[in-house]
């Protein structure tokens, strides 16, 4: 029998109030995948990542995690069995330093020896947050928290990585190199992506299959070089027609 998929949604359905958010959508990924979930603004894709990480509760279906029911566990054990989300917004720490950041993302973790190499491989990927690494989070610019986000997300090392908008108000450059640095990642760790993402075009690039979200419903889904090719994915997300 072949190995349950790493992360399995199952018809999840997640409310905010009385209000539905998400219809029972169902998506896997796979072990050391790249999976993008693209969609306009409201279509629920950071609720989908927030029900992932256990930010939300769903009010129906199921998340399963290596093949086993994970929706019923709080926020902090999914970090504990793999599970890390660098959130939109950068939500870090503005009044504590790059280093103190990090150290926060290490919470589940005990062997400083050990907490101390992910640190040093992290420098090693985002060598502007080593030059920083004293300076206040708040201080930085807005790519450079986006790798903090990111670092802090990699300190705990997750098995699956949640990626809200990594390229959110960069100039083209810096999602360029993000996005290199995340095919990195990926590549040397095997570690699993889910990203989230509004630029289509560079979330296809880079991931190998994709989701594509309309009001709460998977609308379509494929190989991301078939989403590329897709007339209706072309003219809804990538400008062309
Ligand atoms: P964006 O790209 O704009 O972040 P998204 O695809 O990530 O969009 P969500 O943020 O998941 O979309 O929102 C999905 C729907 O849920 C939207 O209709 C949104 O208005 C609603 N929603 C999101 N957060 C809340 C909240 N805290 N309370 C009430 N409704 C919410």
């Amino acid at each position: 029998m072949a190995a349950a998929p790493l992360l399995e949604l199952d018809r999840l359905h997640v409310k905010y109030g009385n209000v539905e958010a998400l219809h029972g959508i169902s998506l896997t990924v796979n072990q050391g995948e790249i999976v993008t979930i693209l969609g306009a603004n409201g279509a629920g894709k950071s609720t989908t990542l927030r029900a992932v990480s256990g930010l939300l509760k769903p009010s129906g279906g199921e998340i399963r995690l290596d093949g086993r029911p994970a929706q019923g566990i709080p926020a902090h054990q999914r970090v504990r069995l793999g599970i890390a989300q660098a959130p939109e917004g950068r939500r870090i720490f503005g009044t504590l330093t790059v280093r103190e950041n990090l150290g926060l993302g290490a919470f589940t973790r005990q062997d400083s020896a050990e907490i101390a190499e992910t640190a040093a491989w992290i420098y090693g990927l985002f060598p502007v947050l080593e030059k920083r690494r004293d300076q206040l989070a708040g201080t930085l610019s807005g790519g450079e928290q986006q790798m903090l986000a990111i670092g802090r997300a990699l300190m705990a090392k997750p098995r699956v990585l949640l990626l809200d908008e990594p390229s959110l108000g960069l100039a083209p450059l810096l999602v360029k190199a993000i996005f290199q640095t995340i095919r990195e990642i990926n590549q040397t760790t095997g570690v699993t992506v889910v990203l989230v993402e509004q630029n289509a075009r560079a979330a296809l690039k880079l991931a190998h299959r994709g989701y594509v979200m309309e009001v709460g419903r998977i609308v379509l889904e494929g190989p991301a070089q078939a989403l590329m090719d897709d007339p209706k994915v072309q003219g809804a997300y990538l400008g062309k027609r």
